[in-house]
């Protein structure tokens, strides 16, 4: 968004909005102060005239009514779980999520007494079949982390609907250019604005976009809580998100175009990546989503000790976790927490974010990482 919702004349004519920190809210008098809840701030908690740029701007890109600004994606995972999960109730969360996200529903809500039951993401309308009294929570993802499947989101969002189960799903691979979840149903929208957004490595963030309906009880939990984000942060991710397009457009096209050149290599077996043709989901790709972005799988011929001495011998690639970054990344996807979404059953899976370098250079890299691969030992 080149433009986000603020305006110059405001300030001075200064074409970024500025970085307001603060805890303290002055208020004119004690009748002020007892109507706070009428005024749009009264306590840097609940965010600067900074942090409501950044909101109104991710309202507007995912069309929702509200967004929470949260220190991390996974806390953007996390909160609206909290918010909506209680005590008794049963939570249907996609065997192929984001591998944390099932951390958190193992190691926090069983101990709250939450029942969490993980579901194939290839299960569209079936998921009715799933649903209990108590479901009070469905949570998508799509695409997959690492195995990149896409979910039929309207589908499962009408069934939870007629369940009576809110729907979240973490959009962070996709960011709101090119999948808006809302309009397909879901009620809170997920991302890691660490990722794209931010664009550069250097800040993690998370968001939560609500429709009108969920965003009460979104709000009310994020306030319990006592988290937001650094309006420095936020200053950061408003800057990002005005070069956003320009770069996804750009990682995007190098994606692909080294995902095609992967797809023809004998020592590759299969690429994960939803905007070829030949992905096992590419047609339920093409009918909900308007592009793709950097990130994708690749099943290289080799055991875990060949796939280690590829990524080993990679020089522009860097190894390490995260993506959406300006840098390539390159990582050994362990699945080993799937109990359904079990991932290729051959060669080594590795993960791939194609960053901003030139891609001959790229691509040039792999070529490095599949001659110390067929190199053996000898390497
Ligand atoms: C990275 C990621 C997150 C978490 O983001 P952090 O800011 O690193 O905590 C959540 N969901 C998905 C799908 C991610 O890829």
């Amino acid at each position: 968004m080149a433009h986000p919702p603020y305006d110059p004349m405001t300030m001075h004519g200064f074409v970024n909005p500025p970085i307001v920190r603060g805890s303290t809210v002055l208020f004119e008098s004690t009748a002020a102060m007892e109507d706070r809840q009428s005024l749009r701030y009264s306590y840097g908690l609940a965010g600067t005239p900074t942090t409501r740029v950044l909101e109104d701007a991710l309202s507007d890109l995912e069309g929702a009514y509200g967004t929470a600004l949260v220190p991390s994606g996974l806390a953007a995972v996390t909160l609206p779980l909290l918010a909506f999960a209680s005590a008794g109730d049963h939570v249907l969360v996609v065997d192929s999520v984001y591998a944390p996200t099932r951390r958190f529903c193992h190691q926090v809500l069983k101990r709250m007494g939450v029942t969490v039951e993980y579901y194939d993401p290839h299960i569209g309308s079936d998921i009715a079949g799933l649903m209990r009294p108590e479901t009070s929570v469905v949570f998508l993802e799509t695409p997959a982390s690492n195995t990149f499947e896409i979910q039929d989101v309207r589908a499962i969002c009408d069934a939870a609907h007629a369940g009576g189960a809110v729907t979240m799903l973490d959009n962070t691979w996709a960011t709101p250019l090119f999948f808006r979840p809302l309009d397909h149903g879901v009620d809170l929208s997920i991302h890691a604005l660490t990722k794209y957004p931010g664009g550069h490595s250097d800040l993690l963030m998370g968001s939560v976009s609500a429709n009108e309906a969920s965003w009460g009880k979104l709000l009310k939990m994020q306030t319990a809580l006592g988290i937001n984000a650094a309006p420095d942060d936020c200053s950061l991710v408003l800057r990002g998100l005005k070069t956003m397009a320009v770069r996804l457009h750009h990682h995007q096209q190098a994606a692909l175009d080294l995902a095609h050149w992967l797809e023809a290599r004998e020592d590759v077996l299969e690429v994960l990546h939803p905007a070829l043709a030949s992905f096992s989901d590419h047609e339920a790709f093409k009918r909900q989503f308007s592009g793709s972005t950097g990130l994708f799988g690749v099943v290289v011929d080799g055991d875990r000790d060949a796939a280690r001495r590829f990524l080993d011998a990679l020089e522009i690639f860097g190894l390490g976790y995260s993506w959406g970054g300006h840098e390539s990344l390159a990582v050994l996807v362990d699945l080993s927490d799937r109990t359904i979404a079990k991932g290729p059953d051959r060669g080594s899976l590795l993960r791939l974010q194609i960053g901003l370098e030139n891609v001959g250079d790229l691509q040039a890299d792999l070529e490095r990482g599949f001659a110390a691969m067929a190199g053996g030992d000898a390497q």
